[in-house]
Formats: structure tokens, C-alpha cells, sequence
């Protein structure tokens, strides 16, 4: 589907492969820019919190908060505002 006149823009469906590569079941080690202090480290290397109704992931250099997860009902929330970037190896390369 295009929008307006621009040929450039096209459906965000358009990013399924893309995002099935960005988050995957080892998010935890997909590095994330902190957007605070930008700062880079692993997801599983900051602060979570988890004494209120979610778990709160704050920055380890500057305690800014990165994401808050919701479990409700009937639905999880995945909020991202506080990350600036997620960075995760290209398949074919290995880790370093
Ligand atoms: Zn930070």
C-alpha cells in the first residue's frame, strides 16, 4: 500500500523480517542505547525493578528507566520510551 505521492513510503508490514530478527527469544542479550545517557550494555544488564504492579528496567550508568513490562489481563505491555536504540548481531555473524 502507498501513501500520499511519496513512493518512498510503504506499509509498516513491509518490517515483519526485520522485526522477527530484532526481537527474538534472546532479547536479553540485544544491546540497548540508553536514552538518557546514551549509554550501550545488554537488556539483561540493567536494573529491574520489581516491586509495583510491572517490572521497571532502569539504565545501570544513569538509572534512567529503559522499559516497563505490564502483565494484565489480557495483554502484556512492552513499554520502550526510554530506549534510544536495540542492537543485535546480523544473522551469519557470531558474537563477540
Ligand atoms: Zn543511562
Amino acid at each position: 500500500m502507498r501513501y500520499l505521492d511519496d513512493d518512498r513510503a510503504l506499509d509498516g508490514n513491509v518490517l515483519a523480517g526485520d522485526l522477527s530478527e530484532i526481537f527474538t527469544p534472546e532479547m536479553t542479550s540485544a544491546q540497548a542505547t540508553c536514552a538518557g545517557c546514551r549509554a550501550t550494555n545488554a537488556l539483561g544488564d540493567g536494573v529491574a525493578y520489581v516491586g509495583g504492579p510491572g517490572v521497571v528496567l532502569r539504565c545501570r550508568v544513569c538509572r534512567h528507566v529503559l522499559a516497563r513490562f505490564v502483565q494484565a489481563r489480557e495483554a502484556l505491555w512492552f513499554d520502550l520510551a526510554g530506549i534510544a536504540a536495540i542492537r543485535v548481531p546480523a544473522r551469519g555473524y557470531t558474537h563477540h
